[in-house]
């Protein structure tokens, strides 16, 4: 799974790497950095929470992503 990150639409609430910080991080505004290109099977759930937390909508899973190289 990979995580697509918006970076208009991120405004720095910090949902995502509160509740996933294995996956997402900070950068010096607060606003978010994906630090996994891929995530790996033991983060999904974390991650997808992180997504689903995001009250801009700035995050989207992709499964199988692979295949869209
Ligand atoms: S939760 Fe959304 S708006 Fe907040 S920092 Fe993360 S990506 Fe940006």
């Amino acid at each position: 799974m990979k995580i697509r990150l918006d970076q208009e639409r991120c405004t720095g609430h910090g949902r995502c790497y509160t509740l996933a910080p294995e996956v997402f991080d900070e950068d010096e505004r607060g606003h978010c950095v994906v630090t996994l290109a891929d995530v790996p099977d033991t983060l999904r759930e974390k991650a997808r929470r992180g997504v689903e937390g995001c009250p801009e909508y700035a995050l989207e899973a992709i499964e199988n992503a692979e295949s869209e190289a």
